[in-house]
């Protein structure tokens, strides 16, 4: 442990101080960008299989940088949770979707609905419910043009609390999905305590869907378990033709992924064709 002679003075490292300096300006340039509006929503489609058509957006944050350019959420997520940035971040991305519903509806060419990224943060946070119906009021939504992605970190703060808060959301009406389903210990246990409209099957079991049996196991699994709650499932990371037809014979009904179309800004998802009619 003492091997370069100065095993006390780690902990204070010229590296660990910078990359402490490092996370305090990252947060403060957050803070920062979002009051100077350098975040930006884009949105990625999700396929139904069934009915061939594109029936909603998927919500995605970035960050334009005016000097580092676009930056993903992988970058500033975790230290946006960690600092509460994300409550504010979470629900400017929740106006800004609202807004964007809006414009598309008045333009003739609105998504059935688009799915936006909870954090347990956000969903925990006061008012949380009141700050959904206001963006539905304000932009004239049908609660069911919204869907909320909710992982298993959202139910695991105040768990009761969490579901209680849930379940006024979709008493109002909002869409329910549960991100990143089979990647959690109690993927199972929320099923249980939450109705919900929609599972996401994991992008990490589609990935090897063709040279991994496990994986094919597990997805049938999911999408038997999903359907017998009459669920829909929904299929992430979906990049090639035989992940899709696979996915498509094991009765899958919906996907999403680099195959169908990456996340881009809200004028160019408008290029996309839309199903007629939802929700
Ligand atoms: P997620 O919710 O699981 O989103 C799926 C991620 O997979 C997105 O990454 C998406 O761009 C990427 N993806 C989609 N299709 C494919 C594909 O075919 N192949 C591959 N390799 N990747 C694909 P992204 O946009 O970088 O977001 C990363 C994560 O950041 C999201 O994972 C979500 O957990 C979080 N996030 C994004 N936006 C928000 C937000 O507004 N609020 C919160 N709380 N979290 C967000
Ligand atoms: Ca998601
Ligand atoms: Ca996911
Ligand atoms: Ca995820």
């Amino acid at each position: 442990a003492k091997a370069d002679g100065r095993g006390s003075l780690r902990f204070f490292s010229p590296e660990i101080m910078l990359r402490a300096r490092e996370r305090l300006s990252l947060e403060a340039e957050m803070r920062r960008a979002l009051e100077r509006g350098e975040f930006r929503v884009h949105y990625q489609p999700q396929l139904h299989l069934y009915e061939r058509a594109v029936t909603g957006l998927e919500a995605l944050v970035r960050w334009q940088h005016p000097e580092r350019g676009l930056i993903a959420p992988g970058a500033f997520i975790a230290l946006a949770e960690e600092s509460g940035l994300i409550v504010p971040l979470g629900n400017w991305v929740l106006r800004e979707v609202g807004r964007q519903m809006r414009a598309w509806l008045d333009e003739g060419r609105a998504p059935g609905y688009v799915a936006v990224n909870l954090s347990a943060l956000q969903l925990g946070s006061e008012g949380f419910v009141d700050s959904v119906q206001a963006v539905l009021r304000e932009n004239g939504l049908a609660p069911g043009r919204l869907e909320l992605e909710i992982t298993e970190s959202c139910l695991m703060a105040d768990r009761s609390r969490a579901i209680a808060t849930l379940e006024t959301l979709r008493g109002l009406g909002v869409r329910l999905s549960i991100d990143d389903f089979g990647t959690g210990y109690s993927s199972m246990s929320y099923l249980q305590h939450l109705r919900v409209h929609r599972l996401k099957i994991d992008m990490s079991f589609v990935r090897d869907l063709e040279t991994n049996p496990g994986n094919v196991s597990i997805v049938t699994a999911i999408i038997a378990l999903g359907h017998s709650l009459e669920l829909d499932i929904v299929a992430e990371g979906v990049e090639t033709p035989e992940q899709l037809a696979r996915l498509q014979r094991l009765g899958c009904d919906l996907i999403q992924g680099y195959l169908i179309g990456r996340p881009v800004p809200a004028a160019e998802a408008l290029d996309l064709r839309f199903a007629p009619g939802h929700p």
